[in-house]
């Protein structure tokens, strides 16, 4: 009895609400400019969090470890890759996530570096195999200046190997530390020095050796030119970084282009006997802020 008397007030009161609805829109005329369909209402009401999503994309976020957080599943929350997680938080410890830590989550995949002294956005650049263009845009950078300690977001990077096992890796031809050294651009013997003979400069070394003989990059750097000079036959000029340009002359054959970003050690073109040449070698130049410097004083 109690129950149904009490039931029935809410009941009386939903039902005098209901009246007063009904009667309110018989006397309520709609304005003429807003829509009533029920699905173009929720539509309006829910334009937002797309937006806000997208921009919020851009930037890096911080997120609070809360129970039951794993690193995969905070991989899958932000569209990003376990890697990249680690990488942003080289102090985590990753079976042993605590609750409240506040964890580092980078925009998309990538990682970031804080830089070295001796580093260079080559040198990053080379190590992360990345464009330096993307390292640039990505970090709003106008200049390839680089203060130690600054902190890069390297979009797509890997976390890089700890130094001791960089070795190990078949595909890191250079330590990091050995980066920005020099390698020797091509096997064989010298077969001229770099300096003056019969009063003319002698602007590079010759290295001789068969015609096809891999040339290598003598450093990370970019392509600058791969064309005929007169000569020197086919050449492969390569800008490095600290204002380094080397020169490789009398190609047979070029294995890059123009533009192109290359690795310590990478084959760059193939040992020739074009241009004026005497005999299959490679003459290699060092120049170092436009002056042309003698390849045996940076060479190991
Ligand atoms: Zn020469």
């Amino acid at each position: 009895m109690n129950l149904t008397k009490f039931k029935s007030k809410p009941l009386l009161l939903l039902a005098a609400l209901m009246i007063i609805a009904v009667a309110a829109a018989a006397v309520t005329p709609l304005p003429q400019n807003i829509d009533p369909t029920p699905g173009k209402a929720v539509e309006v009401s829910s334009d937002n969090p797309p937006v806000s999503d997208n921009a919020q994309a851009k930037v890096v976020k911080n997120h609070a470890i809360s129970e039951g957080d794993t690193l995969e599943g905070i991989a899958v929350k932000y569209n990003i890759d376990v890697d990249t997680i680690l990488g942003a938080n080289p102090t985590i410890d990753e079976n042993n996530l605590q609750i409240g830590d506040q964890l580092i989550i980078l925009p998309s995949k990538g990682v970031i570096h804080t830089a070295d002294m001796g580093d260079t956005l080559w040198s990053i650049a080379n190590d992360y195999s990345i464009d330096i263009a993307a390292i640039m845009a990505a970090n709003a950078k106008t200049s390839e200046a680089l203060a130690i300690d600054e902190k890069l977001f390297v979009p797509g990077g890997k976390p890089l190997p700890k130094a001791e096992t960089v070795v190990a890796r078949a595909d890191y031809q250079v330590s990091r530390s050995s980066a920005s050294r020099f390698l020797w651009p091509a096997g064989g013997s010298i077969s001229s020095q770099f300096g003056y003979r019969w009063g003319r400069l002698h602007a590079g070394i010759d290295i001789a050796d068969d015609i096809g003989t891999p040339v290598v990059a003598a450093m990370a750097g970019r392509v600058v030119s791969t064309n005929w000079q007169s000569g020197y036959g086919y050449t492969v000029v390569i800008e490095h970084s600290r204002g380094y340009e080397t020169l490789y002359g009398h190609l047979s054959e070029f294995a890059v282009s123009s533009g192109q970003y290359v690795r310590a050690g990478q084959t760059v073109a193939y040992m020739g006997n074009t241009g004026y040449s005497t005999g299959p070698h490679l003459h290699f130049e060092v120049h170092q802020g436009g002056r042309v410097i003698d390849p045996l004083n940076v060479l190991p």
